[in-house]
């Protein structure tokens, strides 16, 4: 066996129901502001989505403002709290308190949670409104700061961190649950393999719905993100080469301003982890040939069964391929990591495979042993492997996830979805069909020119670039 690693330790977690700054602002200020516009070290609120991805980008578009001038204040609850390293000494830390047990991000699923979180936060977000603040920018999730910000005639701003077609998805999901065009999504064996008409390409079953939740509760959340209220502009961490069409929807439906500006990953640095990263994958991938490697990574909440995870072993290992697997701590259901496995597990794993609790993903991506990527398909874990040139196997979970992966396959065409149940002859299947042989060649030459294309939108005068110029300017005119 090629190790598995039990080295990683778990991750830390504190906090506070104060307010917390990190360090003294910095008196430097190396920009030179348009003398006509108000001057910079403006303060802005960030209120991020308590979960791994959404924190991340959060924190990176905290990082953009300032090093363009803005002071920044991040306001955390206190679930997956991330605590400020060094890195963040500029910043100021608040906490927003509510009364949701501990146990509530665990026991929830995250629609009922952010439904529960939304009521919880709204009072005691208003009483960290009280200082010099010019806008409040706030993850389309956490759609309570509209109320407070609108209360203190606070400009505010929606950050997207889905992607653009995902809101479009959910701006029209009303609708089609209104004409009852959701009901084959009721009807397990109905209509779900059929395309949506007027949505192509997704079929029903790639709607952004989610079996852990009723499609009322759904609705109703959706409906809170896509509602824009007292917005002034909603940003979009995508580029308009993976969705032109989807961003010019939006932009006619909302009629304020939508900037594309990302992806952030590639224009900020991410140190943001709440899990420990093992590095030691890193020296095993240095020893392993060029695209020799699938990756296997979930992202920071889904959840597996035992036999799920029994059979995407089985299938690795058939696969003859060799294969770095991350498996969070408690992902596993029912088990704190792997050490209740069936013992054939630990067989099936160990001539080829390398797993760890948790990887540093983005670096992972970029060596050049990695040939495929195995992912849920978030947004971050997609934007991250076409940043990369990876090709993808495409297995999400639910809502824009699904959305994602059919794009991934049936647009970018960088993708192969792997249908139905988990079982260990699809995965040999997949695996076999993007590491070996011409499809996934053809494939990896198409993620390689949809790399490229995406680069090129955040290097200066490029789209993204120029959108989040466009974006700052409009922050220091508010
Ligand atoms: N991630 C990581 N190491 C891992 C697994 C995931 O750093 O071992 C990061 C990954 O790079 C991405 C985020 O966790 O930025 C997951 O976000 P995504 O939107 O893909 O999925 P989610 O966790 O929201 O389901």
């Amino acid at each position: 066996m090629e190790k598995i690693d039990v080295t990683d330790s778990s991750y830390s977690h504190t906090s506070s129901a104060t307010w917390f700054t990190c360090g003294k602002e910095s008196q430097q200020n190396s920009l030179v502001l348009d003398t006509e516009e108000k001057p910079a070290r403006r303060r802005l609120v960030l209120v991020p989505v308590p979960a791994q991805g959404h924190l991340s980008l959060m924190m990176q578009l905290a990082e953009t403002l300032h090093l363009k001038g803005f002071s920044i204040t991040v306001a955390q609850t206190k679930f997956n709290y991330f605590s400020p390293s060094d890195d963040f000494t500029d910043f100021q830390f608040v906490t927003i308190t509510e009364s949701l047990p501990e146990s509530a991000f665990k026991n929830l699923k995250p629609i009922m949670f952010l439904l529960k979180l939304n009521k919880e936060c709204q009072v005691s977000f208003k009483l960290l409104l009280q200082q010099d603040i010019s806008c409040v920018i706030y993850n389309e999730y956490m759609y309570f700061v509209e109320a407070a910000a609108k209360e203190f005639n606070l400009p505010n701003v929606i950050f997207s961190t889905t992607n653009a077609t995902a809101f479009v998805y959910r701006s029209v999901f009303k609708k089609l649950y209104a004409n009852n065009i959701l009901a084959p999504l009721k009807d397990s064996k109905g209509q779900q393999d059929e395309l949506v008409p007027g949505f192509h390409p997704l079929r029903y079953k790639d709607l952004p719905t989610s079996i852990f939740s009723s499609l009322e509760n759904i609705l109703q959340l959706y409906k809170n993100t896509v509602d824009k209220r007292t917005a002034s502009s909603v940003i979009i961490n995508t580029a308009s080469c993976l969705e032109s069409s989807s961003l010019s929807w939006l932009q006619q439906q909302l009629e304020i301003p939508v900037f594309p500006i990302g992806p952030l990953h590639m224009v900020a640095s991410d140190p943001t982890s709440l899990l420990e990263e093992n590095r030691n994958c890193i020296e095993w991938l240095n020893k392993k040939k060029q695209n020799s490697v699938i990756f296997v990574s979930l992202g920071s909440l889904a959840l597996l069964e035992v036999n799920e995870v029994m059979e995407t072993a089985s299938g690795l290992d058939s696969s003859n391929q060799h294969f770095l697997w991350v498996i969070r701590p408690g992902s596993v259901r029912g088990s704190e990591w792997i050490e209740h496995l069936p013992e054939e597990f630990s067989k099936m794993v160990s001539s080829r495979g390398y797993i760890v609790k948790w990887a540093p993903q983005k670096e992972v991506l970029a060596h050049p042993a990695v040939g495929g990527f195995w992912s849920h398909c978030g947004w971050n874990s997609t934007l991250e492997s076409i940043g990369e040139g990876v090709p993808m196997i495409c297995k999400p979970f639910s809502t824009d996830q699904k959305v994602n992966a059919r794009y991934l396959e049936c647009v970018w065409r960088i993708g192969i979805q792997v249908e139905g149940e988990l079982d260990r002859g699809a995965v040999e299947r997949a695996v076999k069909r993007l590491m070996v042989g011409e499809e996934g060649e053809e494939m990896r030459k198409r993620a390689i020119c949809l790399k490229e294309r995406l680069r090129a939108s955040v290097r200066d005068g490029s789209s993204s670039h120029n959108s989040l110029d466009e974006f700052i300017h409009l922050m220091r005119t508010l």
